[in-house]
């Protein structure tokens, strides 16, 4: 018989709806066209697919269809945002306010730039309950700042920026907004007028949809936001991204969102009960915990916990039945704490012992409870073996459980 199998790590990536597989079959199949032939009515059926999409896209973050552009995913949008912006307005400044927990999209962007001569980066660090402190965006603004990038909701600790506060401020300061939302669309609302961003960054296998294919909006008025293309060729997307559209994909992705602007609300109800049910009983058959981040902005199906007193690793093997990650992020040979979690202030020992639970639409009640006995029992059976583990002692205060 095989092992049970429950998967926790929906920040990684989620299986595909079976409706959006649905929708994607004929363009897998017989409409098979490209969507840039003008010629026939292969390529017209495919790009009504594409154009359709677009639509579902842009409905769920209150955008005008014409601003969104098609990539391969919140990587490719959040590269062509950055280094298009820094780019085009080289002659406006250079300056570009990011926060230390972005995703490494954002980052390593930000760096290649910096290493070019094109941007001098201002890194915020956040508070230590991961969230911005906006005063200190507002004071990092410089007359040479291009733009800010800062992300809707992070994808470790789930927490979730203060966008529209920030986005109120950058447009009376006249500088732009991006917001990586891969983690954030589709899970809690997002409009793009009300919050005033100027370029948002989206995946569509973060919310139900297929691998390989993104979005990225781009402001096209009040105002109208200008970017220098990364990838050159054809001529499509508005001349901001040549190459030939994924087609079958990117019908997934409108799908994808779609079906998440009908069900968002509900599905949000659900899973906020299922992460607080797990959190509930990790806290009830357990001592010395930490959740970080803050337990209020942040993600529905979202919960990362310290262990302390436990190693890592040995609470990583003892749990391979459960799909999730811990606070270690493997860079080449040596396996480095989340800089994230010490963004924050987590110690290093206690990022190694850290778990991101990521919860997600097909998740029951039933594999909650199951996880959440499988970690009590393991992180109990390591701290029995553990030197260090006392129970009932005090851990630091900036360290204690909540
Ligand atoms: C997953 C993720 C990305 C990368 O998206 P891809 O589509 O896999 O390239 C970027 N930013 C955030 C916040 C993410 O969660």
């Amino acid at each position: 018989m095989q092992e049970r199998r429950i998967y926790l790590d929906h920040h990684s990536t989620t299986p595909l709806d079976p409706r959006v597989l649905e929708a994607m079959m004929p363009y897998l199949t017989e409409r098979f066209g490209n969507a840039a032939s003008r010629t026939h009515a292969f390529g017209w059926e495919a790009e009504e697919g594409v154009e359709k999409a677009r639509a579902q896209v842009a409905a769920l973050i209150g955008a005008n269809a014409k601003d969104i552009v098609w990539t391969s995913g919140a990587t490719e949008s959040d590269n062509l945002a950055i280094k298009g912006a820094l780019h085009f307005y080289r002659d406006k400044g250079r300056h570009i306010v990011t926060m230390a927990t972005e995703h490494k999209a954002v980052l390593d962007s930000c760096k290649a730039l910096g290493r070019d001569g094109l941007a001098d980066v201002t890194a915020l660090k956040p508070r230590s309950d991961g969230i911005l402190d906006v005063a200190a965006a507002q004071a990092a603004i410089t007359d040479a700042t291009v733009m800010v990038s800062v992300m809707h909701a992070n994808n470790e600790i789930g927490v979730v920026q203060p966008i529209a506060e920030l986005g109120a401020l950058c447009r009376a300061k006249g500088v732009l907004l991006h917001t990586d939302a891969a983690q954030s669309a589709g899970k809690i609302a997002i409009d793009v007028e009300a919050m005033h961003v100027d370029l948002l960054s989206l995946s569509a296998h973060k919310m139900y949809g297929p691998k390989g294919v993104g979005a990225l909006y781009v402001r096209s008025k009040s105002p109208r936001v200008r970017l220098t293309a990364q990838i050159d060729g054809g001529g499509h997307e508005r001349g901001l991204r040549s190459g030939t559209l994924n087609v079958a994909g990117i019908v997934g992705m409108g799908a994808a969102c779609a079906i998440a602007k009908a069900e968002m609300a509900e599905e949000a109800t659900r899973l906020l009960a299922l992460r607080e049910r797990l959190r509930a009983r990790l806290f009830g058959g357990l001592d010395q915990l930490r959740v970080n981040g803050d337990l209020e902005r942040r993600l529905p199906g979202s919960l990362n916990v310290s262990f302390a007193c436990v190693e890592g690793e040995s609470l990583m093997m003892g749990l391979r039945e459960l799909a999730v990650s811990s606070g270690s992020a493997c860079s080449s040979a040596t396996l480095e704490p989340s800089y994230v979690l010490r963004a924050i202030g987590v110690g290093e020992e206690l990022a190694h012992s850290s778990i991101r639970f990521g919860i997600g639409r097909f998740n029951t009640e039933d594999e909650i409870d199951y996880a959440a006995g499988r970690v009590i029992a393991e992180v109990r059976r390591l701290r029995a073996l553990s030197p260090f583990y006392k129970p009932a002692t005090k851990i630091p205060a900036a360290e204690a459980p909540r």
